[in-house]
């Protein structure tokens, strides 16, 4: 958002290029985010945007505190309320044991006219046991179950779909042109936007091609492991107590 000119540059060479078969997404914090642009990127393939808000005005001021003192989540609030029916808005919740006020903020959106659907996400380094990431996505799917609110990505972790390192046409571009294979790994270049190269195919490990999970978890990462079978076993039952009970 510091560099729109960047934004519309871009995409709009890439939209030229290739039509309508060229889509982009935005992840942000929403400060900055107007609907002059919001406009304006959509013409030139701009689907989706992700926000993430943590908490009630003083949780989520608390935890991004404006240099200036002001109050960012407000802001927020008021550029969602102007974008949320010019495009498809997803509102990310990022949660740790820290974290207040979820219903809250619901129910500011709600009256602030802001049509989202919500994920939860854990905060980042996951520190968490297989049973305390579950408490807490349990709880927090329970407040949207109970608000009314789509929840996409309902499993807060790695799955449904393929990760970037695994997908074979998905790479990571920094602003020296390196290409990596994902964004979880940048120890590995690829090589530059310019140089002709693929990625090696992806070989699902011999302990993942029985596992019941592989459907969803699409198998252990590439680099290292990061199986979720224990996390797996705990959550999903709970989760469709949760959406399946009636
Ligand atoms: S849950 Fe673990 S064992 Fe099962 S597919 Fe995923 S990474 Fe492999």
């Amino acid at each position: 958002m510091l560099n729109k000119k960047a934004i519309f540059d871009l995409s709009n060479i890439l939209y030229q290029t290739y039509g309508n078969k060229f889509v982009f997404d935005i992840v942000t914090n929403g400060f900055l985010l107007k609907e002059k642009d919001v406009i304006v990127w959509k013409k030139i393939g701009l689907r989706r945007i992700k926000v993430t808000l943590d908490g009630n005005e003083e949780c989520h001021n608390k935890r991004r505190e404006m240099k200036n003192g002001s109050n960012g989540y407000k802001q927020i609030v008021t550029n969602l309320s102007k974008i949320s029916n010019e495009i498809d808005l997803l509102i990310n919740i990022v949660v740790d044991s820290d974290v207040y006020g979820i219903g809250d903020m619901l129910d500011t959106l709600k009256s602030n006219n802001i049509q989202a659907k919500y994920s939860i996400s854990i905060r980042e380094p996951d520190t968490y046991s297989p049973l305390e990431k579950s408490q807490i996505i349990i709880k927090y799917s329970k407040i949207l179950y109970e608000k009314g609110v789509y929840q996409y990505s309902k499993i807060g972790g790695n799955h449904g779909s393929i990760c970037a390192g695994k997908n074979k046409h998905h790479y990571v571009i920094d602003a020296n042109n390196n290409v990596y294979y994902c964004n979880g790994n940048f120890k590995e270049i690829l090589g530059k936007c310019i140089d002709n190269f693929k990625k090696k195919s992806y070989n699902v490990k011999d302990n993942c091609r029985e596992c019941k999970y592989l459907p969803i978890c699409y198998g252990d990462c590439r680099f290292g492991s990061n199986c979720q079978k224990n996390y797996f076993d705990i959550v999903i039952p709970e989760l469709l107590k949760i959406y399946l009970h009636e």
